[in-house]
């Protein structure tokens, strides 16, 4: 089996809102900041109890290392929905250009 990228339409809020970040091996919760989460078994955030159906990590962006790193956390968290970090970036600038913005 290989890894491939698929292209999906999905609502950005809710991926903002439900994505778990991986730094190598540990997981961050960005709605409530908490850090160091286990990753094993993980369906939500110990802390804020907010659901992961998403997960993503900035070491999974480009270069050779990528795959690897995706094939490690999908192995711990196989329920999680990988989502490429340039697209969680795209996501969240898009939505702090609004709040820049919104209300004008
Ligand atoms: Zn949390």
């Amino acid at each position: 089996m290989e890894f491939i990228r698929i292209w999906t339409e999905v609502d950005t809020d809710e991926v903002q809102e439900n994505i778990l970040i991986v730094d190598d091996i540990f997981g961050f919760c960005p709605s409530c900041r908490e850090m160091g989460i286990k990753l094993e078994n993980l369906k939500s955030c110990p802390k804020c109890n907010k659901n992961f159906k998403y997960v993503t990590s900035r070491e999974a962006k480009n270069g050779g290392k990528a795959v690897d790193m995706v094939k490690r956390i999908r192995k711990k968290l196989p329920d999680l929905i990988f989502v490429d970090y340039s697209d969680y970036e795209y996501c969240t600038s898009r939505k702090k250009a609004e709040g820049l913005f919104g209300g004008i």
